[in-house]
């Protein structure tokens, strides 16, 4: 069977992500340490996983994302102002600290701190790339079907993991 990029493989890609001209994450440029997920479970943003299904070992391809399809659009009613006591005591409350907060729902977000003033923090729960529009340079380096185990754990099992 060839090796296409399909539901419930386990994928090796190299891409290099830019957005407005700035490189912002990439694997290693020579191709030794390929990202690995298993395609079709929602591991990658949906814009990049659509367009790798059916691309086969060693293709590339110049993918845009859109915020839609991405990280989402900026939503101004995820900047807010919480109580400096909701925060524990080891996280140093001044704006550009990034940690990691539960939206309503139970999400786990990335979050940054903006502003603080005297009792307040000011938390943005914006993802870093809500709004931004994203273009990959990806490359498929590997594709073989996920073991029952990989499916059943939901993620890769590899030379990296567990
Ligand atoms: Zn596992």
């Amino acid at each position: 069977m060839e090796a296409l990029v399909q539901e419930k493989w386990v994928v090796g890609i190299n891409y290099t992500l830019t957005v407005d001209d700035d490189v912002l994450d990439s694997t290693n440029p020579d191709g030794s340490d390929p990202l690995e997920y298993i395609h079709g479970i929602g591991q990658l943003i949906p814009g990049l996983e659509r367009e790798l299904s059916g691309m086969k070992v060693g293709d590339s391809r110049q993918v845009t994302v859109l915020p839609e399809d991405g990280y989402g659009e900026f939503d101004p009613e995820l900047i807010v102002w919480l109580p400096q006591e909701d925060f524990p005591k080891e996280i140093p409350l001044q704006a550009g600290t990034q940690l990691q907060m539960e939206d309503e729902e139970g999400t786990v977000r990335v979050a940054s701190i903006i502003d603080v003033d005297d009792e307040r923090v000011q938390v943005d729960m914006n993802h870093p790339l809500a709004g931004q529009e994203l273009h990959f340079e990806v490359s498929i380096a590997s594709a073989r079907p996920a073991t029952e185990e990989e499916l059943d754990h939901g993620h890769v099992h590899g030379a990296h993991s567990h």
